[in-house]
């Protein structure tokens, strides 16, 4: 699995183009989504170079795992979402609709998120 460090996470993480930083941790950085689908909706990407959540879980170091992971409970505790519920969201690959292959994980939260997928078949 190659990294193509032209993809837009990569710029925001050069700081080429701004970003909406919600936290910034040692290995992990999450911002808003520029187009958000809900009232909450950040973005938390490892700051090294993995395209996908398998790619991340098998190539990144524990420290980074770590931080990912508690940096993402970080903000659900800080945005105060934990007791009425949120969705967390990777898309990886053609089939997951991936648009920017550099690994991400969704946070939405803030009204009911409807039914887990939508059959498009
Ligand atoms: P995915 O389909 O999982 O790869 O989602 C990519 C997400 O990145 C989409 O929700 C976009 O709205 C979001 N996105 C694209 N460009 C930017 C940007 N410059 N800043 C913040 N979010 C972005």
């Amino acid at each position: 699995m190659s990294y193509d460090d032209h993809n837009i996470f990569a710029k925001i993480l050069r700081g080429e183009i701004p970003s909406q930083t919600v936290k910034e941790t040692e290995h992990t950085l999450a911002f808003k989504d520029i187009a958000p689908q809900a009232p909450h909706h950040v973005l938390v990407i490892p700051k090294g170079a993995y395209v996908t959540a398998d790619d991340f879980a098998a190539n990144a170091s524990e420290a980074e795992i770590v931080d990912f992971w508690r940096t993402f409970g970080d903000i659900v505790a800080e945005l105060g979402v934990a007791a009425d519920g949120y969705r967390i969201i990777s898309n990886a690959g053609r089939d997951g609709l991936q648009e920017v292959p550099h690994y991400h994980l969704h946070i939405l939260a803030g009204r009911s998120m409807g039914p887990m997928l939508l059959k498009t078949d």
